[in-house]
């Protein structure tokens, strides 16, 4: 969703206010791409700051369908968002970037309140995601999910040095 910021800038001291829908409906990075499950409008304040400089405020909260990182069940993560930048509408594009330091959420006089929320999911997004804390994860061998059920493989790793040496023992027989 693009919205046009010609008319804030144009008087002083304007604000708006606006609620608006996220166009996207996953989070899609290099991770894989993650169905929202529920997500709420994002409510948009832009404030003309004078000289041309905008405060972009904006507030969201969404739950995204993610898979658990050890037995890849689906598990229901809740992001709440609050995000407020400034914006110098004097400045070039790569000027932005750089003083943002992230993507360019402002093109021209438009503002992409996707790319905007976008690039904040992306440094709030969990590093792990477990279905619970003690997850057994699943069997390597069978593929069996050990939260549900157990399975009879043989799955005690043997310590390297017990190896070889039991290698030494299978070869002198
Ligand atoms: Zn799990
Ligand atoms: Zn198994």
């Amino acid at each position: 969703m693009l919205i046009h910021l010609n008319d804030v800038l144009s008087c002083e001291e304007k604000t708006i206010s606006r609620a608006i829908d996220l166009e996207m409906d996953s989070f899609d990075s290099d991770l894989g791409s993650f169905p929202f499950i529920k997500k709420e409008p994002v409510e948009l304040t832009i404030t003309n700051l004078g000289e041309e400089k905008l405060r972009i405020e904006a507030e969201t909260a969404f739950t995204a369908a993610v898979p658990c990182d050890r037995c890849l069940e689906e598990v229901e993560i809740s992001l709440e968002l609050a995000i407020s930048k400034e914006v110098d509408m004097k400045q070039t594009a790569e000027g932005r970037i750089e003083d943002l330091d992230e993507t360019d959420f402002v093109i021209g006089y438009n503002l992409d309140v996707d790319k905007l929320v976008y690039s904040e999911i992306l440094v709030n997004w969990p590093m792990k995601t477990l279905c619970r804390e003690d997850c057994k994860g699943i069997c390597r061998k069978c593929g069996t999910n050990l939260n549900h059920s157990s399975c009879s493989c043989d799955t005690v790793e043997l310590d390297p040095r017990m190896a070889v040496i039991a290698e030494i023992f299978k070869n002198s027989n």
